[in-house]
């Protein structure tokens, strides 16, 4: 069987990836604690219920299914929840993550993707962030990532653990068809909150922030189309069953877009106004981030197919008028 466990499936990023492991071929095993994720968001092989923490849960569905390999996407991912409750985030997503890569070694998987972050370089003025960059993260969620970072890579030297490791960029859209898309509760995430300001579901964007030492002030992020995204990490795993060797990718397009700018899409796609103020920086957030890298592209033969902005808010906008989960 080609199963692959697909941590944190249940969530947004993962949901996608088992719809994009599905049509690859392969059969996605969603473990899942139902935290921030949806069983409604679980449409694309079994559901296996259980935390990160729990290693006897984790020994468990890895004797059940004897997956090929682990995606492993679980985390909290929240750059100002990071900065409030840090002892959260080091725990949730270190030590959850560390009983998780124990526990696929002791199975015998040892083909390993993993969800990191641009948010492992930190803020490095005019720096080109590819994969060689240094990393000074500015806040707890990008540090909790580059622990699990150097997790993987003792892990590899130790026991053969081989592995790649995705830093995303800034992921936004949903499913054409669909079938999934972005739904976090509480929503932070900057493309859904306008969305949701337009559609009258709360009250005005805040923008944090108009006194960066940017051409507008206001922050820069590089957004990926989630389809694309998922896209890279079937082709990762493939990359792995070939026995490539472990490897660190970028995912981002390389553009980057203000908060302004973003709002300004907004407002062009869905040909609505959109409420906003503008408010105090937000602690942990970096002036700019921007992938400088094309090593996806030329190594894994990647090829973003939805990635502009237009059609990532049209995308997120279809989904967020139609598509939500209740369970
Ligand atoms: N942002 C904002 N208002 C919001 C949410 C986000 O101005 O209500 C900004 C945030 O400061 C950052 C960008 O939008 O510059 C993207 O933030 P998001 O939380 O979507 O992703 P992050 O970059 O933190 O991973």
């Amino acid at each position: 069987m080609n199963k692959v466990l697909v941590t944190g499936g249940a969530g947004y990023i993962g949901s996608h990836a088992c719809k994009a492991l599905k049509a690859a071929g392969f059969t996605p095993v969603t473990f899942d604690n139902l935290v921030t994720g949806w069983r409604d968001a679980v449409k694309f092989g079994p559901f296996e219920q259980g935390d990160l923490l729990d290693r006897v849960r984790l020994d468990e569905v890895f004797a059940k299914h004897q997956p090929i390999a682990v995606m492993h996407f679980a985390a909290l991912s929240q750059v100002g929840e990071s900065m409030s409750q840090p002892g959260l985030y080091w725990r949730n997503n270190v030590g959850g993550s560390l009983t998780l890569i124990e526990a696929a070694v002791a199975a015998g998987c040892k083909k390993f993707v993993f969800s990191s972050t641009c948010a492992t370089y930190g803020d490095q003025d005019n720096v080109i962030l590819d994969e060689t960059s240094a990393q000074y993260p500015i806040n707890a969620y990008g540090a909790s990532k580059r622990a699990i970072e150097d997790i993987l890579r003792d892990f590899e030297a130790a026991h053969e653990l081989q592995h790649v490791i995705f830093r995303y960029f800034n992921v936004a859209g949903a499913d054409p068809e669909s079938e999934v898309g972005e739904f976090h509760q509480p929503e932070t995430h900057l493309i859904p909150l306008m969305l949701d300001a337009i559609a009258g579901k709360r009250s005005a964007l805040t923008i944090y922030g108009d006194d960066y030492a940017t051409p507008d002030g206001t922050c820069i992020r590089d957004y990926v189309h989630v389809c694309d995204l998922v896209d890279a990490h079937v082709l990762g795993l493939k990359w792995l069953q070939s026995d490539k060797g472990s490897r660190v990718f970028n995912l981002g397009t390389g553009s980057g877009f203000s908060v302004r700018e973003v709002l300004d899409h907004s407002r062009a796609v869905t040909n609505q106004t959109v409420p906003h103020h503008i408010g105090a920086r937000r602690l942990g957030d970096c002036t700019k981030l921007v992938s400088g890298s094309f090593r996806a592209v030329e190594e894994l033969g990647w090829q973003p197919k939805r990635s502009t902005l237009d059609q990532m808010i049209s995308d997120a906008w279809r989904w967020h008028q139609t598509g939500h989960y209740s369970g």
